[in-house]
């Protein structure tokens, strides 16, 4: 358990040295802790840590965490990361704060009627493919601007940002190509009028590259929990 201590503190580092260089205030750069796959233990501890956010993959298992956590709530804040279907996005627009995940307009509709009355509004990511690859999730680069502007007059959402998980690349140089067209095209949003103030991009191996390139907000599971473990 004291490794994950470590480890958050290591990844605050990495983040630190990243906005340093960018001549950011990392501050300005919030970590996500994605615990997928990790049980509620590992939140428990890496709350211990100071952490407070965290990020989910798959609605059944989020949910049983999220309730073996209930004594956290208020002070935790729930991201759903993960590929939504529709027929899930009634327990995800119940339990969580925000959405990363959101890849079309059907999917945003239906978290915006579900949202809870009693719930603040539910902050999203619109989730972009920038690699342009069909088997990728996301909408394209030239639909990105109709449908977040579709998504920004949906009563019970709240449009952040965008979300892209870019290839994995090797030199940070190259990491920083797919980085930077996201945040283009975030710029060419907020010239349009959406208050868009989220960028959700990099993960354990290409964080300094998105810090770097503008991301506010880093997705990090590995380099935290250690590696998953799919096999059970
Ligand atoms: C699993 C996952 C992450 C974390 O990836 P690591 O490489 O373990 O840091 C980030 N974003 C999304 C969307 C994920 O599914």
């Amino acid at each position: 358990m004291s490794d994950l201590i470590h480890h958050v503190e290591a990844v605050r580092q990495r983040i630190a040295a990243a906005a340093h260089a960018a001549g950011r205030d990392a501050r300005t750069i919030d970590l996500l802790a994605v615990s997928k796959t990790f049980p509620a233990e590992d939140v428990r501890a890496a709350y211990d840590a100071g952490q407070r956010a965290f990020g989910e993959n798959y609605v059944q298992e989020a949910i049983a965490k999220i309730e073996a956590l209930a004594d956290l709530r208020a002070a935790l804040e729930w991201h759903f990361i993960g590929p939504l279907q529709s027929n899930k996005t009634r327990p995800v627009a119940e339990h969580f704060d925000w959405v990363h995940s959101v890849d079309r307009l059907k999917i945003a509709q239906r978290l915006s009627e579900q949202r809870p009355d009693n719930l603040p509004p539910l902050n999203v990511c619109l989730q972009v493919n920038i690699s342009g690859e069909a088997s990728k999730s996301g909408v394209s680069m030239a639909e990105a601007v109709e449908v977040a502007q579709a998504i920004a007059a949906l009563p019970k959402l709240r449009l952040r940002g965008l979300m892209a998980i870019p290839e994995p690349a090797g030199g940070i140089d190259e990491q920083r190509v797919p980085h930077r067209r996201l945040r283009e095209l975030f710029e060419r949003l907020r010239e349009n009028g959406l208050p868009l103030d989220t960028l959700s991009m990099g993960m354990s191996s290409d964080l300094e590259a998105a810090v770097l390139e503008g991301a506010t907000i880093v997705r990090v599971g590995t380099a935290i929990f250690g590696a998953r473990d799919y096999s059970h």
